[in-house]
């Protein structure tokens, strides 16, 4: 029996990344660390709006390295500050 694969090409849903300031990849991914940090200062992303590997269970981990990393950049900045105020 014939059969066919069609892989459409994907395209972002939304003009949300490009108003605020991200770069899209040649796949239209937005461009991110391991932990969905962006190029833009204080700005993550996680799930399919920049991954290929489109599945439920990584786009939820995807939002927990988010988070971990939010959490990281939060407690270095508090941390930056409070030396700052000891000087
Ligand atoms: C037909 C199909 C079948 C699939 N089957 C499977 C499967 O069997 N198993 C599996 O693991 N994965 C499957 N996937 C992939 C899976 O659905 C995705 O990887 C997953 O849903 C990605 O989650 P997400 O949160 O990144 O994005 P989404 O689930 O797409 O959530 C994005 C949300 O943002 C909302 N949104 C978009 N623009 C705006 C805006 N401007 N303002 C506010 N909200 C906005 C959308 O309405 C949507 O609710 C399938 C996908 C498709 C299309």
């Amino acid at each position: 029996m014939p059969g066919l694969f069609a892989r459409p090409a994907q395209k972002q849903q939304s003009a949300l990344a490009h108003s605020l300031g991200l770069e899209l990849d040649e796949h239209n991914l937005i461009e991110a660390n391991g932990g969905g940090l962006t190029k833009v200062y204080g700005l993550f992303v996680a799930g399919d709006t920049s991954s290929l590997a489109q599945q439920v269970v990584l786009a939820a981990a995807s939002g927990a390295l988010a988070a971990m990393q939010i959490n990281e950049e939060l407690v270095t900045e508090s941390f930056n500050n409070f030396n700052s105020i000891k000087k």
